[in-house]
């Protein structure tokens, strides 16, 4: 194939990358230190014009295009071998407007970017738990975090975006214009275009918010375990919860016998006035006789970067899964338990999303993200250091998945792909009753499917 580079470049702002530069191994690099490939060009958009100008060189020129937002999807689809990465990494400018509780945040921002401008007004948007997570893949694939039971999903409060589409025209998305786009764009992932800006709804946050931290023995899991599932569905909105089968930490407040040893925590953060948050987690606390105990009230800021530790770029590999389920029986818990124990990797863990509230008051038809009628989301983390390891970290993911399938409704969470080997079968499972009308809309926006390193819905 013969293209020539040169063009692209005058036709850009930013820069263009390519195996010659210096730089390359550095921009190539994505989150996941499992992914290794080699892109043609890496374009490094510096504004809308020069995402319209790749896309369009990518479709004359026939390669493979790839879009990274944050470079944190765990599939590593932000960066493909052989073609073009639409990279936003460089657009990350987040606009506040405090009065009216609207922010605009350019299509390569992360989470930190969006949660440092919105607390220096008192606010949060509904995004995710770890700050360098992107918020364009996030937002496009649904998005929960500490807020999600009390405000929704991340796509939820999507209320415009500025779009690329295939053809390279540059479109707004909204109630007003383009409200397919918009429907599409609540949970259809990077299907339809290229998202260079995401406008927001935020809400009175903080600064400081109490959150329950709780570490217990192993032996005491079974019965931690149980503990959590009874109490999640009596909790208000303002609550949101995570059981976790971990390895412990290696942490001083954690005693040293059991660092890298299987423990449950109970994590959960309160939204609204510390005093209340205290008072409504007690049942938490007071359960059982801890081996560490990190509660406390804290900024919320502190609370969306308390995970960031566990999770570094390129150092580790990782590969995840989900499921969704309407009840935890206790042979699933069991199931659990042993599964963690098994786990080859003394950084990987398993986890129990509380579900409800708010997120699940949006009908399944209201967004395209789907039905949001499960009580809890089962996300298995596989994270490990050595490519060695590869094979045996990764069956033990897809053991836990096929073990617990069975009890589950059967559908992911499609930002929590593993590698999408389930192919177009998990990505209509988990549209259900959406799928028809995503595939007609992706045939008006994309009808060659230029954008198909995603949860990729074939047009009709
Ligand atoms: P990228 O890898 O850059 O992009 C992923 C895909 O999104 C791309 O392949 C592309 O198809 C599409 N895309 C990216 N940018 C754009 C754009 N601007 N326009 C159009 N399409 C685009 N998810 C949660 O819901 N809650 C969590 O708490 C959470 N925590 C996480 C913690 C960590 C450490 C990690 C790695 C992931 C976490 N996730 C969480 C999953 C996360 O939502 C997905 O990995 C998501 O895809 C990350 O978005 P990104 O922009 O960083 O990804």
């Amino acid at each position: 194939m013969s293209y020539e580079v040169s063009q692209l470049r005058g036709a850009v702002r930013g820069a263009v990358i390519t195996p010659a530069d210096d730089s390359y191994d550095k921009v190539r690099a994505v989150w996941n230190g499992m992914i290794d490939r080699r892109p043609a060009i890496i374009v490094r958009c510096a504004d809308p014009s020069d995402v319209a100008a790749a896309i369009r060189f990518a479709a004359d020129n026939g390669l493979p295009l790839a879009v990274r937002g944050g470079g944190h999807n765990v599939s590593g689809n932000a960066i493909v071998d052989d073609g073009l990465v639409v990279d936003l990494s460089g657009m990350r400018e987040v606009h506040v407007d405090a009065e009216r509780r609207r922010v605009r945040a350019a299509g390569g921002a992360t989470i930190g970017d969006v949660d440092a401008a919105t607390q220096r007004a008192g606010l949060a948007v509904p995004l995710g738990l770890v700050s360098e997570t992107g918020i364009a893949g996030l937002t496009l694939g649904g998005g929960v975090g500490w807020l999600r039971r009390a405000y929704g999903l991340a796509c939820d409060n999507l209320l415009a975006a500025e779009v690329v589409t295939a053809t390279g025209e540059i479109v707004r998305a909204s109630e007003d214009e383009n409200p397919n786009l918009l429907w599409a764009l609540r949970g259809g992932g990077g299907n339809f275009g290229v998202v260079t800006s995401f406008e927001y709804c935020a809400y009175p946050i903080g600064p400081d918010v109490h959150l329950t931290l709780v570490f217990h023995p192993w032996r005491d899991a079974p019965r931690a375990m149980r503990h959590y599932r009874d109490w999640a569905p009596s909790t208000p909105d303002e609550v949101s919860a995570l059981g976790v089968l971990w390895h412990a930490p290696p942490i001083d407040e954690i005693p040293a016998e059991y660092h890298h040893e299987p423990v449950f925590a109970f994590a959960a953060m309160h939204l609204g006035e510390p005093a209340d948050g205290e008072r409504e987690l007690a049942p938490l606390r007071e359960f059982g006789d801890p081996i560490a105990n990190l509660s406390g009230t804290m900024p919320y800021l502190e609370v969306q970067q308390l995970f960031d530790e566990d999770y570094p770029a390129h150092e580790l590999r990782y590969y995840w899964k989900s499921l969704y389920f309407d009840r935890l029986d206790d042979t699933t818990l069991d199931e659990l338990a042993e599964l963690n124990a098994a786990s080859p990797s003394p950084h990987s863990n398993i986890d129990l999303w509380q579900l409800g509230g708010a997120m699940s008051r949006v009908g399944a038809d209201e967004t395209a993200f789907g039905d949001r009628s499960a009580s809890f989301m089962i996300g298995i983390e596989a994270n490990w250091e050595n490519a060695a390891d590869d094979d045996a970290n990764i069956a033990w993911a897809r053991r836990v998945f096929d073990t617990l399938q069975p009890r589950s409704t059967g559908t992911e969470y499609l930002n929590f792909p593993g590698f999408y080997e389930n192919g177009s079968d998990g990505v209509r499972r988990a549209f259900g009753a959406n799928y028809e009308r995503l595939a007609k809309l992706k045939k008006e926006y994309d009808p060659t499917n230029l954008f198909r390193l995603n949860q990729n819905i074939e047009p009709a």
